[in-house]
C-alpha cells in the first residue's frame, strides 16, 4: 500500500514537473503598452532591488526557473522580469503629500502578508491565487496584456486575502470574487483603493497608464461587490 501511495506521489510530482514546462511567453508583446519598458527602466535591472524584491517576497529558485527567468531577471519578455517591473511599482508610487495613503503602505503590506511569491502555468482562468499565504501568478495574470499597474494591483489583492477571503458568493456582477460590501474591506477594497490612488496621485509615470488604473478600478468597482460603493472614481 505504501508503495502505491509512493508511486502515486511521484506521479503526481512528474506531472507537475511536466505541467510548468508546458505554458509559453505569448508573442508580440506590446511592452510600451503595458508600462513594461517604462518600469525596467526605472527600475535599471539594479542588484540592490533585485536582491531586496527577492528576500522580501521569499522568492524561490525552483518556482521561478525553467523559463521563468531567474537566469535572465531583466528580460521583460519573462515572468520574473515582469514581476520585477509589477513590484518595483508597487515600492516606488508614493506620495508624500498624502501621507496616509494606500500608495505609501501598499508595498509593505503586500510585502508582510505573502509569505512566497511563486509562478506558475495555470489553466488560463485565474490570475493569481493565494493558497495559505503562498501567492502564486499565472500566466494570465502575468502577461494577457495586463500592465505593470493591473499587475501591482493584483499583487495587493492577493496579499490581502492572507486576511480576508471573498465573502460575496458569486452575488456580484462579475459572478465570481465577489466582496459583500465596500466596508468589508476585502481584497477588492484594497484592489479599487490603491488603482485609484496610483490614477489620480501617482507621481513618474504616464497619463495612459493612470487611465488604466482609473478604468480598471471603475470596472472593479462596479462589478466586484454585491452592493454597489456607489464612489465616484
Ligand atoms: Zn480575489
Amino acid at each position: 500500500m505504501a508503495r502505491i501511495i509512493f508511486l502515486l506521489l511521484l506521479t503526481l510530482f512528474f506531472h507537475e514537473m511536466a505541467f510548468s514546462k508546458t505554458c509559453y511567453v505569448p508573442t508580440g508583446l506590446d511592452k510600451d503598452a503595458t508600462g513594461d519598458n517604462k518600469y525596467s527602466k526605472l527600475f535599471g535591472c539594479d542588484k540592490y532591488y533585485i536582491s531586496k524584491y527577492w528576500d522580501d517576497f521569499n522568492m524561490l529558485k525552483w518556482n521561478w526557473n525553467d523559463g521563468f527567468g531567474f537566469h535572465d531577471v531583466c528580460n521583460n519578455d519573462l515572468p520574473l522580469g515582469r514581476m520585477m517591473n509589477t513590484i518595483h511599482a508597487l515600492n516606488i508610487t508614493k506620495n508624500i503629500k498624502y501621507k496616509k495613503s494606500i500608495l505609501n503602505w501598499a508595498y509593505d503590506y503586500a510585502e508582510g502578508d505573502i509569505i512566497t511569491l511563486s509562478m506558475a502555468c495555470g489553466d488560463g482562468s485565474l490570475n493569481a491565487r493565494n493558497t495559505l499565504s503562498k501567492v502564486t501568478f499565472f500566466m494570465s495574470g502575468i502577461y494577457g496584456e495586463k500592465s505593470v499597474i493591473r499587475r501591482a494591483g493584483i499583487l495587493l489583492h492577493e496579499a490581502r486575502h492572507t486576511r480576508r477571503i471573498h465573502n460575496g458568493w458569486g452575488n456580484c456582477p462579475s459572478g465570481a470574487s465577489c466582496d459583500s460590501s465596500w466596508g468589508y474591506g476585502g481584497a477588492n477594497q484594497y484592489h479599487v483603493l490603491w488603482l485609484w490612488w496610483f490614477g489620480r496621485h501617482s507621481k513618474y509615470t504616464s497619463e495612459a497608464l493612470k487611465n488604466d488604473a482609473l478604468r480598471d478600478a471603475r470596472w472593479r468597482h462596479d462589478n466586484r461587490f454585491n452592493i454597489n460603493p456607489g464612489k465616484n472614481i
